[in-house]
């Protein structure tokens, strides 16, 4: 029997990197899964890959009203949902002296704002007792060059969780923070890097690790599995660090 044995568990930005891990993870432990992301392409690859009827829905987070459309389609098709994973969201940097408000925008819109309208537009759509996990970053608790903006949006996500905790209370929904350190994702690719570029970056990352390696989405999958489960049943408004020591040592 799997650990979320027919639970409805969405997954935001699950059609890539630690999300689209989640998902495979939790479908193996026998959860009815949705994803959504922004590209119907790798959406539509992502839902083969899991498996399982994966439910895959188009929904950008930057527009409020996909993200109703969304909760509305994964509740009229697989049901209310049980495990909310709210994951989507972008690395962007830049220098201080260059950063751009349209770059600021971007990072507190997609990560700070879209995780602040994702909890709060799934509400009605959520069964009471369920659990939230929202995605942050080890990045929140130190400080990285040209990672201001990024490390405070993560910062703020993480206050969100101990408030929204408090906030649903009386419906038994608990919200807590998965904060992965370095993992190799597509996140990486995504920063106009040539292919040796992002092998570099990497490699540099991996020697400020004190394990001496970045992690995998695998690795950030279990945590997600832990937290939306029942056996994390008595922590709400907190927060698991996975970074192989990053933060701490
Ligand atoms: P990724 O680029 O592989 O995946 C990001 C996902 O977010 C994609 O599915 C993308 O479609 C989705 N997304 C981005 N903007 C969106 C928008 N406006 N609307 C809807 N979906 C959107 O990266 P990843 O490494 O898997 O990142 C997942 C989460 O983990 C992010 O929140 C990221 O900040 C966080 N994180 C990653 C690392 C790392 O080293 N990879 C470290 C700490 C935190």
């Amino acid at each position: 029997m799997g650990k979320l044995n027919n639970k409805v568990a969405l997954i935001t930005g699950g059609n890539s990197g630690i999300g689209l891990a989640t998902a495979e993870l939790f479908a193996g432990e026998g959860a009815k899964v949705a994803i959504t992301g922004r590209d119907e392409n790798t959406l539509k690859d992502a839902a083969n890959q899991i498996g399982n009827e994966t439910l895959a829905i188009k929904a950008d987070v930057l527009n409020l009203a996909s993200l109703d459309d969304a909760f509305r389609e994964v509740e009229s098709k697989i049901g209310k949902i049980d495990v909310l994973i709210v994951n989507a969201g972008i690395f962007k940097g830049a220098p201080l002296t260059d950063f751009s408000e349209a770059l600021f925008d971007e990072i507190v819109d997609i990560n700070f704002k879209g995780t602040f309208f994702t909890v709060q537009k799934a509400l009605p759509y959520l069964n009471d007792g369920a659990s939230i996990v929202i995605t942050g970053s080890a990045a929140a608790e130190v400080g990285v060059e040209n990672a201001s903006v990024y490390s405070a949006s993560k910062a703020a996500v993480r206050a969100l969780a101990r408030n929204f905790s408090a906030d649903l209370l009386s419906r038994k929904i608990r919200v807590n923070v998965l904060s992965p350190g370095h993992v190799e994702t597509p996140i990486h690719g995504r920063l106009g890097l040539s292919p040796e570029q992002v092998k570099g970056l990497r490699e540099e990352l991996a020697s400020g690790v004190p394990i001496k390696r970045v992690g995998t989405a695998e690795e950030m999958a279990k945590g997600y599995l832990f937290l939306a489960s029942d056996e994390s049943s008595f922590m709400l408004g907190t927060e698991i660090v996975v970074d192989g020591g990053w933060s701490q040592l």
